[in-house]
């Protein structure tokens, strides 16, 4: 069984205007879809062929498979970020991801702007992370399809696309408006949340 292209979690237009019916047809259409196609094909015949995407995730790693390895990683990142996004996203987030926003960035204006800093000045293609790390939140980012899944005592709990392919039609070159879009309009911190309280279970159980 070949990975899939998952569903969007609501209508390419609902984004709309900070993210446009075009942007997510192209994105997700076209973009995320080759990134599964091209996981598929490299993986076709083999003996990763019926395997799900973490097991392809930490197969490629051990092999060294740099170039099955940033595939898949974008397909996992892909996978990840749409439902970072919700129509009428952006505010705060209440409860324990609230109370450790402001412990570890002193609130959500602290948080946003250690954020934006680490969107807005990657180099390059990529993305920026929010990210448990042991029982701290962290800010961070990684390159290209490098995605944080299977980094020790690391838990994703939030990502944005910096690829130009996620603003551009949208925002030009202007990657700081996009993120700013994302902080105050997209983001969608109940997802954030759950990605949290998952972790959490996991380490209590
Ligand atoms: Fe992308």
């Amino acid at each position: 069984m070949a990975i899939l292209l998952p569903p969007l979690p609501y209508e390419t237009d609902e984004l709309e205007p900070f993210m446009s019916s075009d942007t997510l047809d192209l994105h997700h259409g076209k973009h995320h879809q080759a990134y599964v196609d091209k996981v598929n094909a490299l993986t076709l015949g083999a003996d990763l062929a019926d395997a799900d995407l973490e097991t392809i995730l930490k197969v490629a790693k051990t092999k060294g498979d740099e170039t099955l390895l940033n595939q898949a990683g974008q397909v996992w990142n892909h996978n990840f970020f749409w439902p970072c996004l919700t129509p009428g996203g952006g505010g705060s987030p209440d409860g324990e991801l609230g109370q450790m926003l402001t412990r570890d960035f002193g609130g959500l204006k602290g948080f946003q702007a250690a954020f934006k800093e680490e969107a807005e000045t990657h180099f390059g293609s990529g993305w920026a992370w929010l990210v448990l790390q042991g029982d701290k939140l962290v800010v961070t980012s990684l390159h290209d399809g490098e995605t944080p899944v299977g980094k020790a005592g690391t838990t994703p709990l939030l990502t944005c696309d910096v690829w130009e392919h996620a603003y551009y039609l949208d925002y030009q070159n202007k990657r700081p408006e996009f993120v700013d879009a994302f902080l105050e309009h997209l983001v969608n911190w109940s997802f954030a949340a759950e990605n949290l309280a998952r972790a959490q279970g996991q380490r209590a159980a």
